[in-house]
């Protein structure tokens, strides 16, 4: 008989994406839209449906959702993608449905442990990543243990403060990093640039942070400057975070972390101006190696190996 393995998941806020991990190594997977608008059981079969065809070969299932999970008790509290998520006992649900161990995490998180366990910050102790995004988030891992915090908020980078008089967030506090760094803040402000210079993202119809950092590369100055600046923004948050945590890693995972030295350098120099102690710590900033496939990993690591 073949070795049975566990089903990651992934719920984001426009697609479920599920796969049968065996081995550590993604095996099949399926990719159905969210139905977030059609509400609460529309989404909640979506996510039975992607794991449905997996079931029979596995052990176990490991979820991966956006919001403020409650791991312990298996309910997630608040999800800002999913319409009307509050206090949803998924394990509750999934357990009685398919019949087998079910754990849930935050997305970042999961997408966290993918990384330590597989990809880029494996074999650390102490490590940062955040996802570069619509949001921005972020999770940690300290002295080997995945970071919860007493409310399930450990890690929410994007909305560290990062300019003090800055302005209101989509969370509605101010001068939060999400502010600068979110992909919409991202294309505003190649837009603000735009209005007063000529620039090569004009060419395009529809622009995106991926674009404008293709761009940044071939030369265009507008797009050198807004990854100059949000690179600047971004290294505040990640000088504050090593400060605090002293991480041996800070990965950068999402689209642009994949930009290379347009992004990387100014987040390094920004974090080299205002670190203590910098020539008495080795760390690294690096980008994901795991891309999409992080989170189900993750997620499917979580459910039967993680027992912190
Ligand atoms: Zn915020």
């Amino acid at each position: 008989m073949s070795e049975k393995g566990i089903v990651g998941v992934d719920v984001g806020g426009t697609n479920i994406k599920a796969a049968l991990v065996v081995a550590r190594t993604i095996k099949k997977r399926v990719i159905l839209p969210t139905k977030t608008h059609q509400g609460l059981r529309s989404s909640i079969a979506q996510i039975q449906s992607a794991i449905e065809p997996f079931i029979d070969k596995a052990n176990a299932i490991g979820v991966g959702i956006a919001g403020i999970i409650d791991s312990r008790h298996g309910i997630v509290k608040y999800s800002p993608n999913l319409r009307g998520w509050h206090d949803v006992k998924l394990v509750h649900i999934l357990k009685k449905k398919f019949k087998k161990p079910v754990k849930i995490l935050n997305d970042v998180n999961a997408i966290c442990l993918g990384e330590w366990k597989y990809g880029s910050a494996k074999g650390y102790n102490n490590v940062f990543l955040f996802t570069l995004g619509t949001g921005v988030g972020g999770a940690a891992v300290c002295e080997g243990k995945l970071l919860f915090g007493a409310h399930g908020f450990a890690g929410e980078f994007g909305h560290t403060v990062i300019k003090y008089n800055g302005p209101k967030c989509t969370c509605g506090a101010f001068g939060h990093l999400e502010r600068y760094a979110g992909a919409r803040f991202i294309v505003a402000r190649a837009r603000r640039k735009m209005r007063k210079e000529n620039s090569s993202l004009n060419d395009y119809h529809h622009i995106t942070p991926e674009i404008i950092a293709d761009e940044a590369k071939r030369g265009d100055s507008v797009s050198k400057r807004v990854f100059s600046e949000i690179g600047f923004y971004i290294g505040i948050g990640v000088a504050n975070i090593i400060n605090l945590l002293d991480p041996d890693v800070v990965i950068v995972s999402g689209g642009i972390s994949r930009a290379g030295n347009i992004l990387f350098e100014p987040v390094r120099k920004t974090v080299n101006d205002r670190i203590l102690g910098k020539h008495n710590r080795i760390f690294k900033i690096i980008p994901a190696k795991l891309g999409d496939d992080a989170g189900i990993l993750g997620a499917a690591y979580f459910a039967t190996a993680y027992d912190k």
